[in-house]
């Protein structure tokens, strides 16, 4: 089987062992019959399963038995810890806790289109963007835990890039409220990073701690400017910003769990948890978003009195 020494387990996915069962799977499963593939329910047949995909999946468990029966670690396949499917879905609390997120900021986005005008409120056609960017990137991290395929990956990666980055541009445009220019150059790099990111995960075998590393650096960035934001507004006598700041704390904290990458625990692993400990925030941060457009609305009423 190689598999020996423990700490080879997080590896196992590409020994010889996963390799041949799913060999032996597929010889007995050679012709996956009308009949046989009548079996398999609705929520299958909705979520395409197909006989490759139902071969990698009773493999995997029958694997898992093996370790466990031989009090090895858990093994990872693929980069991914092994969940009973729930309805065909391969990651179901996963999927509930994406969904949660989404519901949290569809939650918000609809505050948001009912307090303001577009055309007529700083900054909100900026937020519009930024809350679609991150509504369809929960839709699609709700599809990928679902179904796990190179499509779904690719599109849950590249949205969640897209999510993370948008935090750090939302940073950017704030702090350079006032110096449209410097906003547009600064913004253009950061632009023009992302689609050539896009376009290497795009490409395939891409590396996941490279990814994940890009994805760290930017969140832990905007956490870092936004953090320093909410102090100097602070200093200036400005506590409104107080649920930004708990936000970067939240989702600071929150980021230990998808670090520490633990195996699941009735059906929960440190991914999931992570989604499900970021629920709440949209909440946070679009009500601090509706609290600074009131303030924006405030400060540009008084320069247009000025002026008159
Ligand atoms: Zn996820």
């Amino acid at each position: 089987m190689g598999y020996a020494d423990k700490s080879v387990t997080l590896h196992f996915d590409m020994s010889s062992g996963w390799t041949g069962c799913q060999v032996i799977e597929k010889v007995k499963n050679a012709d996956f019959t009308e009949e046989a593939a009548a079996l398999r329910d609705t929520s299958c047949k909705l979520t395409m399963w197909d006989c490759h995909d139902e071969c990698r999946y009773h493999c995997m468990w029958r694997m898992v038995n093996v370790f466990n029966e031989n009090g090895y670690n858990l093994p990872k396949f693929h980069g991914k810890w092994p969940f009973k499917r729930i309805m065909c879905l391969q990651e179901p609390t996963s999927v509930f806790a994406s969904f949660l997120n989404l519901a949290s900021t569809m939650y918000m986005h609809k505050e948001i289109w009912m307090r303001f005008r577009v055309s007529e409120a700083p900054m909100v056609p900026f937020w519009h963007i930024f809350i679609m960017v991150c509504e369809v990137a929960w839709v699609w991290s709700m599809i990928f835990h679902a179904r796990d395929t190179l499509l779904t990956e690719f599109m849950d990666y590249s949205l969640a890039l897209a999510m993370v980055m948008m935090l750090f541009i939302s940073a950017v445009v704030r702090l350079l409220h006032e110096h449209r220019l410097l906003r547009v150059v600064l913004v253009l790099p950061l632009v023009s990073y992302y689609v050539a990111h896009v376009v290497y995960l795009h490409e395939g075998h891409f590396d996941y701690d490279y990814n994940m590393k890009v994805n760290v650096f930017f969140g832990v960035s905007a956490g870092l400017l936004w953090s320093g934001w909410c102090w100097y507004q602070y200093r200036r006598g400005l506590s409104y910003p107080w649920r930004l700041l708990l936000f970067c704390v939240w989702s600071g904290s929150a980021l230990t769990l998808e670090l520490v990458d633990g195996p699941p625990l009735l059906g929960w692993d440190t991914h999931a948890l992570w989604h499900l400990t970021t629920a709440p925030l949209p909440l946070l941060f679009y009500k601090f978003v509706i609290d600074d457009v009131k303030h924006l609305q405030v400060k540009q009423k008084e320069r247009e009195i000025k002026t008159l």
